[in-house]
């Protein structure tokens, strides 16, 4: 159930939630398959029309994530929605699209000393990768869509800078090979606004409107000003994760991605549509505190509540 076709028409920004699979593949604990259903359920019922529920990667890395066709499959029967997935490889590629995902996702480093680490391949093995997968799209499912996520595009716990320029050229790479958008991702919470905005900004001038999402984590607690960095030079996609589910490695007891919450609470706030119901987005937690009783969700609204008078119309 979509509740609002019209607020989703007239939302003026896409608010990509991505907690049911970079937040799930995050913690120790297995959701099971029907809670995270019901979690999706209410996602959706919150007005977002965009999830990436899931990562094809083999359950001995990723047990999390074992359930990954089934979810799709539940996922799938929410009309007006995009699905979406994370596929590492060709392997996971042909298992999502076999499965009907709407819109794949793949992730290349920014960082090589990142991508041998995260992926174990060197950042031109992962673009053949990306041209492997592209041709599977394009033989096996045409109308599904393909974006590239560049991780580690501002910055690498493990080497420390990554050149923009180096970020750039494989954005473009990722273009020439046939993907339909390239965001970046804050991957270990390093980004502050001013390179947030030059960034894009070189981003758009380079792919133009291949530019795609904002992943920004809140590890330093910059998630949404670095959000609003991206939306005042024309991004209008980002990433988020209700109750910032996932937290952080390298920060215990910091949010990872950015809260779907507090993200929505902004823009509302400001006058940008969301097409997200923001007490219906609040209720969302308790099906993912039911599924994975004890883990730690983040939030600054959920903590507080709406501000008085919230919803009246003026
Ligand atoms: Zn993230």
């Amino acid at each position: 159930m979509n509740p609002s076709p019209t607020a989703a028409a007239q939302a003026a920004v896409l608010i990509s939630e991505v907690g049911p699979r970079d937040g799930l593949q995050s913690v120790q604990a297995t959701m099971a398959t029907a809670d995270k259903c019901r979690w999706i359920d209410a996602l959706v019922a919150a007005g977002l029309r965009e999830i990436e529920v899931a990562s094809f990667v083999p359950a001995r890395y990723l047990p999390q994530m074992a359930d990954a066709a089934d979810v799709v499959r539940h996922a799938l029967t929410h009309p007006g929605i995009t699905v979406m997935a994370l596929v590492p490889n060709a392997r996971g590629a042909q298992a999502a699209l076999a499965a009907g995902v709407h819109k794949i996702t793949l992730p290349v480093s920014a960082s090589e000393a990142h991508s041998l680490a995260n992926v174990r391949k060197t950042r031109e093995h992962m673009l053949d990768e990306v041209r492997t997968m592209l041709a599977l799209r394009r033989d096996t499912a045409p109308a599904t869509q393909v974006e590239v996520g560049l991780s580690t595009a501002f910055g690498c716990t493990l080497q420390g800078a990554v050149a923009e320029d180096e970020v750039i050229r494989l954005a473009a790479a990722c273009v020439a090979a046939g993907a339909d958008e390239v965001g970046l991702s804050d991957t270990t919470g390093m980004a502050n606004p001013a390179q947030v905005r030059r960034l894009f900004q070189r981003l758009r001038a380079e792919i133009g409107e291949r530019a795609g999402a904002a992943h920004m984590h809140n590890t330093r607690g910059l998630g949404l000003a670095n959000c609003l960095a991206a939306y005042d030079v024309g991004v209008r996609t980002f990433d988020s994760s209700l109750g910032g589910l996932g937290g952080c490695p390298y920060a215990p007891g910091a949010s990872g991605n950015v809260v779907t919450e507090d993200l929505v609470f902004m823009f509302e706030a400001m006058g940008v549509r969301t097409g997200v119901d923001l007490p219906r987005l609040l209720a969302a937690r308790e099906p993912l505190r039911a599924g994975l009783p004890g883990e730690a969700l983040y939030g600054m609204l959920p903590e507080v509540g709406l501000p008085m008078g919230w919803g009246v119309a003026a």
